[in-house]
C-alpha cells in the first residue's frame, strides 16, 4: 500500500474508533499483506486492533464489523466484558457478584466485568454457611432463581420465604406445601372432566397429588389458599422439567380442584405473581393480591424489608442453629412455621454434614411430653397434645388460636371475644369446650 493512502486509512481508522459510543482507544491498523503480532497475514480486509478503555482488554477487530449501523448508532459491545460498570454483576446483584469464586478453571473473577445473563459457569461460596458449591453453576440460572446451596439449600424459593415471612408477621396461622384428601391421585381422567381444554400429551405429565404452597384454613371464617407463583409460571424453563405451557396447565388445574372439590371460594385462592425475586416487585405484588383478603391498612404496616431480609436466610440453616442452641425439632417446627418432618430432614442433613449434633434418639425423647388438664376438681394425662386435641375434638389451630393465645387456659369469655364470626360452628366450638371452663393445661416440657 502507498504510504500517503496508508497514512490516511489509520487517521480514518483513529477518528472512527474515537467516534464508536462504548469507550474504545485506537491501537493499530493492519493492512492486507501485514503480519499480525500472532504471526498471521492479514487476508482481503484491514484489521483494526482496539483497547476497551473499561476493561482495558486489547483486540483485533474489522472495520466493518465495528463501524456497522447498528453499532453507530448503538454504541459497539465489547466482546471481553458487560461493556460498563451498570452493565455489570457486581452493581446488579451485588449479593451473587459476593459469592462468585472463581471461573470454571479455577481462576479468579473480576466480578465488575462480567453480566449478570452470562451462561458462563461459576463456583460460588456459599454465603450463608461459607461452603463452595459442588459443581459451577451458568451465572444467568443463579441470578434468575437465586443460589441454591447444596449443603444449606432449604428447597423453598425466596418467594415464597418472603409471603410466609409476611403472613407470620400479619399474625396469620398457615400450613405450607399443602395436600388435600381432594387434591391426592389427580389422574387423567379427572383432568379431563374439569374440561379445561388441556392438551392430551400436557395432561398426562401432570398427573399426581397436588399440594399448594400455602393454606390458611381459618381466617376470620374464611378458607384461604395461596399459591406463589415463580418465574417458571410465566416463562419457559428447562431447568423445572416442564414446558411453560405444562406450568400454566397444572396451575388451572390446581385452582380448579380447589374451587370445583375443595369448596374454596374462588376469591379465596390467591396467586401472587412473583416472576422478579425484587424486592418492589414481591411486596407491590403481595400487597395486591392480598388485599382481596385482608385490610389495606393492616398490609400497610408489614415491615416488608424485614420480611425480605429474613426471606433471604436458609431455614435450613437456621434449623440447625436452633437445635445446637438447645431446642427441640418440634419447637423449632413451631417457630420456623414449617412441619416437624421437613425439620428433622434438615436436621439429618446437618449432621451429615457435621453442621448439627442431631441425635434422633434424643430428640425424640425430648419431644416425648406429658400433657395434663387441670380443674378443679379433675387432672387428665395425655401422651401428647395431639391427643389432647383429639380429646377436646379440635383441630391444633383452634387450639393455638383459642386456647394457647390465653396462656393455655380453657376461659369462655376469652374463646367468645376472639370468636369474629357467629355461625354454627364456633356455636359448637363453644359448647365443646365450656365443660372445661377455667382448665388450664400444663406440658412437661
Ligand atoms: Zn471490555
Ligand atoms: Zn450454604
Amino acid at each position: 500500500m502507498i504510504v500517503n493512502k496508508r497514512n490516511t486509512a489509520i487517521i480514518n481508522h483513529k477518528r472512527m474508533v474515537e467516534s464508536i459510543m462504548g469507550g474504545f482507544s485506537y491501537v493499530e491498523s493492519y493492512f492486507v499483506g501485514d503480519i499480525l503480532p500472532d504471526g498471521k497475514i492479514v487476508q482481503r480486509k484491514p484489521i483494526i486492533r482496539v483497547k476497551h478503555n473499561y476493561c482495558g482488554k486489547e483486540y483485533n477487530v474489522r472495520p466493518d464489523v465495528l463501524f456497522n449501523k447498528n453499532n453507530i448508532k448503538k454504541g459497539y459491545e465489547c466482546p471481553k466484558c458487560c461493556g460498563t460498570y451498570q452493565n455489570s454483576i457486581h452493581y446488579k446483584n451485588p449479593e451473587i457478584a459476593n459469592m462468585i469464586e472463581c471461573d470454571e478453571k479455577g481462576q479468579a473473577v473480576d466480578t465488575k466485568l462480567i453480566s449478570p445473563y452470562g451462561h458462563d459457569k461459576y463456583s460460588f461460596k456459599c454465603n450463608q454457611c461459607d461452603r463452595i458449591s459442588d459443581k459451577p453453576k451458568r451465572l444467568d440460572i443463579v441470578v434468575n432463581f437465586n443460589y441454591s446451596c447444596y449443603a444449606c439449600g432449604d428447597g423453598i424459593s425466596v418467594p415464597e420465604k418472603f409471603v410466609g415471612k409476611v403472613l407470620e408477621q400479619l399474625g396469620v396461622i398457615f400450613k405450607r406445601e399443602k395436600p388435600f384428601e381432594w387434591s391426592e391421585k389427580i389422574d387423567e381422567i379427572k383432568i379431563s372432566q374439569l374440561g379445561l381444554g388441556i392438551d392430551e400429551k400436557v395432561i398426562e405429565k401432570l398427573t399426581g397429588t397436588k399440594k399448594y404452597d400455602f393454606y390458611i384454613e381459618d381466617y376470620e371464617g374464611k378458607r384461604i389458599i395461596i399459591e406463589v407463583h415463580g418465574r417458571h409460571h410465566y416463562e419457559d424453563n428447562s431447568l423445572t422439567g416442564r414446558t411453560l405451557e405444562e406450568e400454566m396447565s397444572n396451575d388451572k388445574i390446581k385452582k380448579c380442584i380447589a374451587i370445583t372439590n375443595g369448596q374454596i371460594n374462588e376469591n379465596e385462592y390467591i396467586e401472587i405473581d412473583c416472576r422478579k425475586s425484587d424486592f418492589n416487585y414481591m411486596k407491590d405484588s403481595i400487597k395486591k393480591e392480598l388485599k382481596k383478603i385482608l385490610d389495606e391498612k393492616i398490609l400497610d404496616n408489614v415491615d416488608y424489608v424485614k420480611a425480605y431480609t429474613e426471606s433471604q436466610k436458609s431455614l435450613k440453616l437456621l434449623s440447625w442453629e436452633l437445635y445446637n442452641n438447645g431446642k427441640k425439632s418440634s419447637e423449632i417446627a413451631r417457630d420456623l412455621n414449617m412441619s416437624q418432618s421437613r425439620i428433622v430432614q434438615y436436621l439429618h442433613h446437618g449432621a451429615e454434614l457435621g453442621k448439627s449434633n442431631y441425635d434422633a434418639k434424643m430428640d425424640r425423647n425430648a419431644n416425648r411430653i406429658i400433657v395434663k388438664l387441670v380443674g378443679k376438681t379433675c387432672i387428665k394425662e395425655f401422651n401428647s397434645l395431639n391427643d389432647l386435641y383429639k380429646f377436646l375434638g379440635i383441630r391444633m389451630e383452634v387450639y393455638r388460636k383459642y386456647i394457647g393465645e390465653n396462656n393455655d387456659v380453657i376461659d369462655k369469655d376469652f374463646i367468645v371475644k376472639k370468636v369474629t364470626k357467629n355461625n354454627q360452628h364456633t356455636k359448637n366450638l363453644i359448647e365443646k369446650l365450656k365443660q372445661y371452663d377455667g382448665f388450664k393445661v400444663i406440658r412437661s416440657d
